[in-house]
């Protein structure tokens, strides 16, 4: 016999015609064949969750189910969402960056961003060697903030390490400039220069939102998933 639904269960319009009024449940199998039910469809598909292209659109359902569902969902990169990337190293969608080895094909072995005194305003332009200062700074706190699997940014991510500023010598002065617009942030230089941290709930909730993950909830967590988002990204097509 079927367990009764859990207290606060509500009722949803059913999906299919084999389907219970209530989330993940089905009709007992004497109801749709009463109902003259007798075949069920679905789809199949040998591609994993991540890449699959049926699971971002479902089957067709109840329009008032649909609005439900369009609230909750993700907004995912589509083709017309492509833009200019703002630099070599970015991705031609919003806050995303080209794979480590799409890039050293490409020849593109310096990254580069700039970085500002809060206090005199002193600009400066840092140049990184991408592979080294990934392999040694970036892949390694990766790896680490892998294991806690706690969904969190660390430490070292919230309070980043920021440079003295060489003209008024103020302490921890030195701040990467962040692009007014939001699609020309130079994410790859602040991944690399350990300063994702500088960036507000804003911006890092654009990031989730434009890579399918969750931008509600702490900035702690939003700053986890463009860290890990942006590893993920350079290293696709790597094993
Ligand atoms: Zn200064």
């Amino acid at each position: 016999p079927l367990l009764p639904p859990p207290p606060g269960s509500e009722p949803i319009a059913s999906p299919f015609p084999g389907a219970e009024v209530r989330r993940a449940t089905r009709r007992p199998l004497a109801e749709p064949v009463a109902s003259g039910i007798t075949r069920t469809d679905g789809e199949l598909c040998g591609q994993s969750a991540d890449t699959c292209q049926s699971l971002q659109s479902p089957l067709p359902i109840p329009s008032e189910l649909q609005q439900s569902r369009r609230r909750r969902r993700p907004v995912r990169p589509s083709t017309s969402d492509r833009i200019p990337p703002p630099f070599p190293w970015a991705g031609d969608h919003r806050a995303t960056v080209r794979p480590l080895a799409e890039l050293s094909a490409s020849g593109i072995t310096q990254i580069k961003g700039e970085l500002c005194c809060r206090s005199c305003d002193a600009h400066e332009v840092v140049t990184y060697d991408l592979l080294s200062k990934f392999e040694e700074d970036v892949k390694p706190l990766y790896r680490r903030v892998q294991e806690y699997e706690s969904d969190r940014a660390s430490d070292s991510l919230l309070n980043p390490k920021y440079r003295d500023c060489p003209s008024c010598g103020l302490q921890r002065g030195m701040r990467p400039v962040v692009a007014q617009r939001k699609r020309d942030i130079n994410w790859l230089f602040m991944l690399l220069d350990g300063t994702l941290g500088c960036l507000n709930m804003k911006i890092l909730a654009y990031f989730c939102r434009r890579n399918g993950c969750h931008s509600t909830g702490a900035r702690d967590r939003k700053l986890y998933y463009a860290f890990t988002g942006l590893c993920v990204q350079l290293m696709r097509n790597q094993e």
